[in-house]
């Protein structure tokens, strides 16, 4: 098997420590049958943790649950019995993966096994991963790299539609390519790109990959004849995407986990809330034009983020063959992206603080943490997506 990872992932290292966040806090655990049978066939664990204190090691013990699936039950902060006063992992400082669940000893990486070949990409909800996304510089793509020790692939695709998988990796290219050489990622291209998924699905739908692979040879994004109206971003209706943002990501007032976010949105409302659909845009437009000014390579950015988004989703659609569900949530996360980054520039900036590096890492990784890793919320904007936007004009 050939692996391969996303070009940034060779400058990954875990902050540790440092780190403005816990991977695990606030999460619900999962822990693999592999892991969960490796220690409960043991006699206890004081047999094969001898490091670990008697405290530490029945807290773990009993920390797993055995019904209706396995997780790691948290204490009442929401933090795994595991985590030490400094932030570090006590069964990763001692190396102990054998008792690790698969997902905290490979987060944030997250790779697919697609036969012949795994790919893996870093999740955006850690930080650095996201601090490196944003400072990397040229194309983004898949490069050949051996995965280490003791990471492992853990999304295995059963799939053997190999015709399939060049077409997805073909269209992958062919869409990472051409938005890379377009100036910006405006509504016009999103709109292009929907267009095309949706020609697509249904040839698929149809079983017609020959017809699929049609599209994507004639594809090639265009820019708009007559700059005859303001340039626009925003490819949903800003109605639809603020009840996203009102109902489906917004956090509770108790969820101490987001609060971070939670303090954005509430500025997102304080800006945009009695603004009519044409009003947010232009809301938007204006402060747009004054952040790309201080902020450079704005338009980069999103277009790497959603380039990124499509190496880590796209094939996704091996397993279900639904690309257009990938394009109509990476077109709604880039749009929220857009504005809530915007929102939280504006926010720094009434509080006399520099929207740096570091906060537009921690903006993005609290809001992938949010908006992408959660999947009843990724349910919810579907199916809100599906009843206000294609009016039940799927398929
Ligand atoms: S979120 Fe990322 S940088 Fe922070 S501790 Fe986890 S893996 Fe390390």
């Amino acid at each position: 098997m050939k692996d391969y990872a996303i070009s940034f992932y060779k400058n990954f290292k875990c902050l540790g420590g440092e780190c403005p966040r816990t991977c695990c806090q606030g999460w619900k655990i999962l822990v693999d049958d592999k892991t969960y049978n490796r220690v409960f066939h043991y006699d206890g664990l004081d047999s094969f943790l001898p490091e670990i204190q008697e405290s530490m090691t029945t807290r773990y013990f009993f920390s797993l649950t055995r019904k209706p699936e396995h997780v790691m039950r948290q204490n009442l902060s929401g933090k795994c019995v595991c985590l030490t006063p400094d932030g570090l992992c006590k069964m990763h400082k001692l190396l102990r993966f054998n008792v690790m669940p698969a997902v905290c000893i490979n987060y944030p990486r997250r790779s697919y096994d697609l036969g012949n070949i795994s790919e893996t990409t870093l999740e955006l909800a850690c930080p650095e991963a996201a601090r490196l996304l944003l400072e990397h510089q040229g194309p983004l793509q898949m490069e050949e790299m051996k995965l280490e020790e003791p990471y492992e692939v853990n999304w295995i695709i059963g799939n053997e539609d190999e015709a399939f998988l060049k077409f997805l990796m073909d269209l992958r290219t062919a869409l990472s390519e051409q938005i890379y050489d377009k100036p910006d990622l405006n509504k016009d291209i999103l709109n292009q790109i929907y267009k095309m998924s949706f020609d697509i699905h249904h040839e698929l739908l149809r079983d017609k990959l020959s017809e699929a692979n049609n599209i994507l040879q004639s594809f090639q994004l265009t820019d708009k004849e007559a700059a005859d109206d303001a340039i626009d971003y925003m490819f949903y209706p800003m109605e639809i995407m603020d009840k996203v943002i009102a109902y489906n990501i917004c956090p509770q007032v108790t969820d101490c986990n987001h609060k971070d976010l939670r303090k954005v949105i509430r500025y997102y409302f304080k800006c945009f809330d009695k603004l009519t659909d044409s009003e947010a845009r232009e809301f938007y437009l204006r402060n747009y034009d004054v952040m790309s000014q201080e902020i450079e390579g704005l338009e980069e950015k999103y277009k790497s983020y959603y380039i990124y988004y499509l190496h880590e989703m796209l094939m996704s659609a091996y397993e279900d063959y639904h690309i257009l569900r990938v394009i109509l949530l990476g077109n709604m996360y880039m749009q929220i992206y857009r504005v809530l980054d915007m929102v939280a520039w504006l926010m720094a900036k009434e509080q006399g603080k520099k929207y740096d590096m570091a906060s537009q890492s921690e903006l993005l990784s609290n809001l992938e943490r949010r908006m992408r890793h959660n999947l009843s919320i990724t349910d919810g904007i579907m199916e809100r997506i599906r009843k206000e936007f294609l009016n039940g004009n799927e398929s």
